[in-house]
């Protein structure tokens, strides 16, 4: 039996993937979406921002009875810590999603799902080519719920 793209061992981006965040924004802004804060991360994003914890969830996450925090949305659907002039506020500890996007599991699950991502992600496909390591290091650890 030949190695392909569903053998163990053999993932469809063996040789690597390109990405270059070109800070444009779209990701932190647009279409609703959720992004994931560890109780970590919101301690580290409270150091940051000079802020208690209870001040940060009050003001920064959604109030929600999930289980794990997500960041608050403004009314547009930009994300709390997005400003258009300087883009993350919070970039230096931005959570484990962002900076792991954008390899993702979901993204990775397939050719097509990286593609169908890329569409709306112009730093993909370009850039630093990242090696098969790095790559699964992120996929392990992209702060996202479920397996
Ligand atoms: S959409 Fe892609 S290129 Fe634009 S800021 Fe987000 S990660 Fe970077
Ligand atoms: S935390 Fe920063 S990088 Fe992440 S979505 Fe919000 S503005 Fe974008």
């Amino acid at each position: 039996m030949s190695a392909d793209d569903s053998t163990p061992g053999y993932p469809w981006y063996r040789e690597g993937l390109r990405f270059e965040c070109l800070r444009c924004g779209r990701c932190c802004t647009g279409a609703p979406g959720d992004v994931w804060v560890s109780e970590e991360e919101i301690r580290a994003l409270a150091e940051h921002l000079g802020m208690t914890e209870a001040a940060l969830r009050r003001v920064h996450l959604k109030a929600s009875l999930w289980i794990q925090a997500r960041l608050r949305e403004k009314a547009d659907h930009d994300c709390t810590f997005y400003d258009a002039a300087g883009g993350c506020l919070a970039y230096a500890v931005r959570p484990r999603q962002c900076r792991t996007w954008p390899f993702w599991r979901q993204t990775l699950r397939s050719p097509e799902a990286w593609a169908d991502a890329a569409r709306g992600c112009p730093g993909m496909n370009r850039g630093r080519l990242h090696a098969l390591e790095e790559i699964e290091r992120c996929r392990r650890e992209d702060g996202l719920p479920g397996e």
